[in-house]
């Protein structure tokens, strides 16, 4: 499988395995099994704890980004005011990084330990 495929399959939080079937039944709610091919998402218990660095670094990284833009257009702000405006800016977005990150540590953790190998 191309790499582009992949990415896209990432992309639209498609099965690790298959690529086909979604992750999500519905905004935070993760199928059990992906309805494909029947991979088991959550591997183990407490899983997801992973993705959790991963949502707070994009978290991070969004935000930071959304501060210096908002401090470049309202220069004559408060760093204070623009900090919370980014932070109210960025919340509405909070299930969608929650989504991708653990999308992206899904696919982080079949590549660094394939199914073969366990
Ligand atoms: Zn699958």
């Amino acid at each position: 499988m191309s790499c582009a495929r992949k990415l896209w399959a990432l992309v639209q939080q498609r099965c690790p395995r298959c690529r086909t079937g979604p992750l999500y039944e519905r905004c935070l709610t993760m199928h059990e099994h992906c309805p494909r091919c029947g991979l088991r998402y959550e591997r183990e218990p407490g899983y997801f704890m992973g993705s959790l660095y991963l949502s707070y670094g994009i978290a991070v990284s969004v935000m930071v980004a959304l501060f210096f833009a908002l401090q470049a257009v309202l220069a004559d702000w408060d760093s204070g005011t623009v900090a919370l405006l980014a932070v109210a800016l960025f919340a509405p977005l909070t299930p969608w990084v929650s989504r991708y990150a653990r999308t992206l540590w899904m696919y982080f953790d079949h590549w660094a330990w394939p199914e073969e190998a366990m």
